[in-house]
Order: C-alpha cells, then sequence, then structure tokens
C-alpha cells in the first residue's frame, strides 16, 4: 500500500523528535499532504493507526490538512488547477505544465506531553 510507505518516514520523525524532548505520548500530529500524491484521508488514518501502534504516537490524532494542485503553464505562464487527469492549459492549450504547488507532504506540527 502506497500510503505506509509515505507515512512511515513521517511516523519515524515524529518519533525520534518527541523521545528528543522527552514526550511521553503524542496526542495529536498535523499533517499537510498535497493532492499530488492522491493519498485518500481514511486510508492515511488506517496506516497512521497500524504504524504508531507500540510507538509514542499510539492512539494519537492524525489531522489532515490537503494542499490542492496547482500548475503552471510553461508556454504561457497561465496558473491553473488542472481537471482530473488533464494536463493541458486553458489558457493556451499546451500540455507542458510545471507542478506549482500540490507536492507537499510533511508534518506541520505535533502535540504531547
Ligand atoms: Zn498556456
Amino acid at each position: 500500500m502506497h500510503e505506509l510507505s509515505l507515512i512511515q518516514a513521517l511516523i519515524d520523525m515524529v518519533v525520534k523528535s518527541a523521545i528528543e524532548n522527552n514526550i511521553k505520548k503524542v496526542t495529536k500530529v498535523q499533517l499537510v499532504v498535497g493532492e499530488y500524491y492522491g493519498a485518500l484521508p481514511e486510508t492515511l488514518e488506517f496506516a497512521f493507526a497500524i504504524l504508531t501502534e507500540g510507538t509514542v504516537c499510539a492512539g494519537s490524532e492524525l489531522a489532515i490538512e490537503k494542499r490542492t494542485l496547482l500548475l503552471k503553464c510553461r508556454e504561457c505562464a497561465y496558473e491553473f488547477r488542472p481537471e482530473g487527469y488533464l494536463y493541458s492549459c486553458p489558457n493556451c492549450t499546451a500540455v507542458n505544465a510545471a507542478l506549482v504547488k500540490g507536492r507537499e507532504l510533511y508534518v506541520d506540527y505535533y502535540e504531547g506531553e
């Protein structure tokens, strides 16, 4: 499962940081996930619940902030949101776009005690 590998590294980071900061129990993890990954929130929550078992993050709340995709046309510099899998520019119809936003994947912050 794709989401498992995405989230494993993030959990490792939180666990390492929590141990370093002498936090016994993490209560909440705020995640930022770009639309690019196509990860469903419920799948991420499921992966999170499995992967945090037996760690300081076990039982913590996972909050997900989604970032929408934004592309920029390399031909005319027009910025647009892609519709489905059509990445052609609505302004000049060129299919030559660069990803501006939507590839974020990180832990914004976490709370613990
Ligand atoms: Zn264009």
